[in-house]
Parts: structure tokens; sequence; C-alpha cells
């Protein structure tokens, strides 16, 4: 059965299951950052030796250069907010109590960052420039994930 539809209108749904099935693959420097955070508790970087850019997350090749970056190291799990929103509801409109404080957190020393959660802070205290560190879940429980950070909090 085939029809032309010329109206958006027309459209029309069928409500039902699409079995998918994929395999997430990190990539070699993805891999290199998960592990950081699950083994290590730290994040990694990688740093082109021509533009002596530090990348976080680590890049396989420099982004302007295009040369081969040096092998990921550790840095430290600690930043600045550079920017942040707070989530008063979450995707389906249900109000979240106590809010949610999402942030994009610039890691010291480095070109990059992360968008993460704040926690162990209100959101009347944060500010851009807020210094913080990540809170990460037990040694046992991370399974090389994002979410093996808890959230981030202030230092101090
Ligand atoms: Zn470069």
């Amino acid at each position: 059965m085939r029809e032309k539809l010329t109206n958006p209108e027309d459209v029309r749904t069928w409500p039902g299951t699409i079995p998918v099935e994929y395999v997430y693959t990190a990539g070699v420097a993805g891999e290199a950052y998960l592990r950081a955070i699950k083994e290590r508790g730290c994040l990694a970087a990688s740093t082109c030796p021509d533009c002596n850019i530090d990348y976080l997350p680590p890049r396989l090749y420099c982004e302007r250069c295009f040369a081969k970056t040096d092998e990921p190291r550790d840095v430290a799990a600690r930043g600045v907010v550079e920017t942040f929103t707070v989530a008063h509801r979450d995707l389906d409109g249900r109000p979240l109590e106590p809010p949610v404080i999402y942030a994009f957190v610039r890691i010291a020393g480095t070109a990059g960052g992360l968008i993460h959660r704040l926690g162990d802070v209100e959101p009347g205290d944060v500010h851009i420039g807020l210094e913080v560190e990540a809170v990460f879940r037990p040694p046992a429980e991370r399974v090389g994930s994002i979410l093996d950070i808890e959230h981030f909090k202030p230092v101090g």
C-alpha cells in the first residue's frame, strides 16, 4: 500500500514497537576517558603536541591541526561552572522536587569540560565561576559510565 501524503495534518501513527539492537562503543579515546572515571576516580585529557591544547574528553587527533595527540593522562575532576540551568520539571512535565541543577563544568587545566548535575548546593547559591569537584560513586558500584560521577559539588 502506497499513498503520497501532501498535507502534514494527514500523517497518521501506528502504535507499536520496533525491535532495535545496538552496541555502543566509546572508541579508543572515549574508552580511556571512561576507564579513568571507573578505575581511578578522575578524568582523562589528551594534548596536541603542536597546538598545546588539552582536550577533555581526550581526542586521538587535534581538531585544529589534525596532529596525533599525546596518550590520555589523568586530570583531577574539578573545575568551574561556566553556565548552568535549574530544571523544575522533568522531560514529561512532572514537577521536580527538589529542582535539578545542570551545569557545564570547565575542567581545570583543559580546553574541555562536561555537562553534569550539581549537588550539595542550593540553586540560589550557584553562580558562574563557582569552583566544583566531582562526587564519584563508590568504586564497587562504578560501571564505566559518565554517571559513575553522581554530581559535582562546590569545593570546600
Ligand atoms: Zn593541534
